[in-house]
């Protein structure tokens, strides 16, 4: 059998699209760029607080429709310190490394929120720490999770 030499193109295919946020996503993240303030929705039945805001609690099956403002400061819960040069999507480049991803609870609320922490030391790092969201300047704000461009330790 005879073997065949593979061929390699490599191309840039630029593929733009929009796709609706939602009620309750346009509303988060409109709040979030023009605010600095997170949006999220507790439910009538079980009184759980959803950040971002949710069309409807799962448990329940009802529409959380009381909006609530929730503070910038929250709890670590869990984190990791990543070593690994990921494609960031926002850039397309290698993100680089160490930086940490962790899961985040809002004062206030039921449900996690997954960003950047601005500590890469796991010896300063452990569940539990308070922190603070950091926004963006109002005018590099687009609407986005991005806006906040991490969380810092506070005491
Ligand atoms: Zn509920």
């Amino acid at each position: 059998m005879k073997k065949t030499e593979l061929l390699f193109l490599k191309e840039d295919v630029d593929i733009p699209y929009n796709w609706a946020a939602g009620r309750y996503g346009s509303l988060f993240l409109t709040r979030l760029r023009d605010e600095g303030k997170f949006i999220g929705n507790r439910c009538p039945s079980c009184g759980k607080v959803y950040l971002p805001p949710r069309v409807v609690c799962g448990p329940c099956f009802t529409p959380p429709e009381e909006i609530v403002e929730l503070g910038d400061t929250g709890t670590l819960v869990s984190y990791s310190v990543v070593n690994y040069p990921f494609i960031d999507p926002e850039t397309g480049s290698r993100r680089p490394i160490p930086y940490t991803l962790g899961y985040i609870r809002l004062d206030g609320c039921d449900t996690y929120l997954s960003h950047f922490v601005d500590e890469t030391d796991p010896a300063k790092l452990t569940p539990g720490l308070r922190v603070k969201a950091v926004f963006r300047p109002r005018e590099e704000r687009t609407g986005r999770l991005q806006d906040v461009l991490h969380f810092k330790i506070v005491d």
